[in-house]
């Protein structure tokens, strides 16, 4: 009898593991461990909800890595796999519980921070950017750096998630064409 209850724990216990697996499998990105693509929308659509019933305020922000393709030329893309996850470990290793970071896709995350008006958001982002900046690489004993430009906005109660992801994209672009390695807010004016 005891024989046979320590099978039945033995089959819940990797059922249970076989579940986390699955879960690790379809909402990880296997190189960088942030989350993946699949369930971004759902996840700031929820935080679109909140933001609606004014239980709290969102920031996104768009991060992209900067002049990536030299880092692979110069360096090797074995290389520049290694500069996506340190950044993104290290990202994740700062994040509060309910933020959540995104591999958007390529050298490119996106970062969802609950609970942080725009001040907020851009003072976590500022100190995020100015750390990663300073972390050293290093690939076949030569050291490098590597900078991140960011697109800043608020989840806006008024429009879709895909239109405030747009409005990151867009402040991104202008930190981009500013020479890159900074934070730009999103404003009206970028149209
Ligand atoms: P910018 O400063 O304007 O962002 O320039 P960039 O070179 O970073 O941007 P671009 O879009 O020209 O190049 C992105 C590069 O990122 C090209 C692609 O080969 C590389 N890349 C995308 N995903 C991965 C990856 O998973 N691993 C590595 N090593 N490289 C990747
Ligand atoms: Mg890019
Ligand atoms: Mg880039």
């Amino acid at each position: 009898e005891r024989f046979v209850n320590a099978l039945k724990r033995m089959r819940l216990e990797i059922a249970t593991l076989k579940h986390d697996i699955e879960d690790s499998l379809y909402n990880l990105d296997p190189l960088t461990g942030a989350a993946s693509r699949i369930g971004m929308l759902t996840k700031l659509r929820e935080e679109l909800e909140s933001v609606r019933r004014k239980v709290h305020s969102c920031c996104i922000a768009m991060i992209d890595v900067d002049k990536f393709k030299a880092v692979n030329d110069i360096h090797g893309h074995a290389a520049g796999d290694q500069v996506l996850v340190t950044f993104a470990q290290y990202i994740l290793a700062r994040l509060r519980p309910y933020d959540r970071l995104f591999r958007y896709g390529g050298e490119e995350f996106l970062l969802c921070a609950a609970d942080a008006d725009q001040l907020a958001g851009r003072g976590i982002i500022e100190r995020l950017r100015g750390e990663l900046a300073s972390i050293s690489h290093e690939s076949n004993g030569k050291s490098f750096y590597v900078t991140v430009s960011v697109g800043l906005t608020l989840l806006d109660p008024d429009i879709s998630v895909e239109q405030s992801i747009d409005r990151a994209d867009k402040a991104l672009y202008v930190a981009k064409s500013a020479g890159g390695n900074r934070i730009i807010l999103w404003d009206a004016s970028m149209t």
